[in-house]
């Protein structure tokens, strides 16, 4: 391209065309290895990022499975780095299901449709538009800002961002801070006044497969030490148990900033029925406010007339930050003598503050675009790649910023059919990442 119809593209401009091409390239991530893998979105990134002089480097963990790095040079040489992550792979998609089809990109009713539109293609696109937008124009950030676009990060990042952290640590020299996914997005409290999600805390992970062991023999004798049902009263126990409500931090400051905003008042002993009154926020935060600890699979025998030996079954467990121990204790109660467990995954729960130069720079540059707006910290019930950069201390925060119209189930389509973004989300999201450069 020539220089004068570079100059002519803005990122607002270019965001659309990003997202839609990362859409189209499939990278679907199964969970086991059998997909198409990030390679070819890798190298797309990174030739985007050539066409602005950014060198990076794309690195495999394992055949196709690729992350991209790049640092960009700040013009202050004695700041500590930024961190700037998105997540390259999708989970899959059943193209039956869906109004288009999933990897088609296609803008229809202002929207780009397709699988990662919102999780998290759209964040990709704003990084890309943002940086090439600002190189293009010689607007360097401050900071030294590190770009990783991973892969595996639906499977738990082993192949992405927790192999990085383990085997290419020099690419994160001096980052402090990280943002990447999933806050920043708009909730309507009413025609004109919106709440902006900032990300600061995270749930833990407690993926578990539960095992009981008994006598095996015939199904016609009394067995009294019969496997099946002792995994069933203890998978009925847990599944039934109501954990009781504890609050973080980051809820607390949640609730507070919500009641303030709607001019509620919030009933500490009755917070369940101040939530109810959050409307589509509700599912949000309602599993923020306790431990949780769901049943979802289960497996034993063979034949109706054979009591087993064994019988297991799997538990989808999740804690507060700061709740980790108590979780356990109740768990351990609840299983009882006769049912062990193990992990099939176990991760961290993150949290940190609402506040810093950093929080500030989030809430400006949100603010300069919607002026209507209220940035609030808020706790995810699910992970992200920040759970693997925390080994390294970098604080993170979920700040992807779209403004949403109210009637959009934008929660449910993480994972959902018809994913789709507004272009006009899209825009909004980059100018605020552009300001965001300018002030962190
Ligand atoms: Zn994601």
């Amino acid at each position: 391209m020539r220089s004068t119809e570079v100059d002519a593209v803005s990122g607002e401009n270019e965001v659309v065309e990003l997202c839609r091409d990362l859409i189209r390239i499939d990278t679907s991530n199964p969970g086991d290895d059998s997909g198409p893998g990030e390679r070819v979105a890798a190298e797309y990134v990174a030739a985007k990022l050539a066409e602005v002089g950014v060198e990076s480097r794309i690195l495999e963990s394992r055949h196709k499975r690729a992350s991209v790095v790049a640092r960009i040079e700040g013009t202050d040489p004695g700041r500590d780095a930024l961190l700037l992550h998105g997540h390259l792979d999708v989970v899959p998609a059943e193209p039956g299901d869906w109004r288009v089809h999933p990897f088609s990109g296609e803008v229809e009713d202002g929207c780009v449709w397709g699988r990662g539109a919102v999780d998290m293609k759209n964040m990709d696109a704003m990084i890309l538009a943002v940086m090439r937008d600002r190189l293009r124009s010689g607007r360097r950030p401050s900071r030294d800002v590190v770009l990783m676009f991973t892969a595996d990060e639906e499977a738990g990042g082993g192949l992405g961002a927790r192999w990085l952290v383990e085997n290419h640590r020099e690419h994160f020299d001096g980052c402090t801070e990280a943002i990447g996914e999933v806050g920043g997005f708009s909730v309507s409290l009413d025609e004109r006044r919106r709440l902006y999600l900032i990300e600061t805390a995270e749930k833990g992970i407690a993926w578990l497969k539960l095992t009981a062991t008994g006598r095996a023999g015939h199904g016609s004798m009394i067995n009294n030490e019969n496997a099946v049902t002792e995994l069933a009263a203890a998978m009925a126990r847990i599944g039934r148990y109501e954990w009781p409500i504890r609050m973080t931090k980051t809820v607390r400051t949640f609730l507070d900033e919500v009641s303030a905003a709607l001019g509620v008042e919030l009933d500490p002993d009755d917070l369940e029925a101040t939530v109810a009154k959050l409307g589509p926020m509700a599912r949000l935060i309602g599993a923020t406010l306790r431990n949780t600890t769901n049943p979802t699979m289960l497996e034993s025998g063979y034949k109706v007339n054979v009591v087993p030996q064994t019988a297991t079954g799997h538990v989808d467990g999740r804690y507060l930050p700061g709740y980790e121990d108590e979780f356990f204790k109740q768990l351990d109660e609840l299983l009882g003598p006769n049912v062990t467990r193990e992990f099939v995954v176990h991760d961290i729960a993150l949290e940190t503050d609402f506040d810093g130069p950093i929080v500030q720079a989030m809430t400006t540059a949100l603010l300069e675009e919607d002026p209507d707006g209220r940035a609030v910290p808020y706790c995810l019930s699910g992970g992200t790649d920040l759970k693997s950069f925390n080994a390294l201390g970098i604080r993170g925060f979920g700040f992807a910023p779209l403004k949403l119209p109210a009637d959009l189930d934008f929660s449910g389509m993480f994972h959902g059919i018809d994913e789709r973004i507004p272009v006009e989300s899209l825009q909004f999201g980059t100018r605020v990442l552009d300001r965001f450069l300018d002030l962190a």
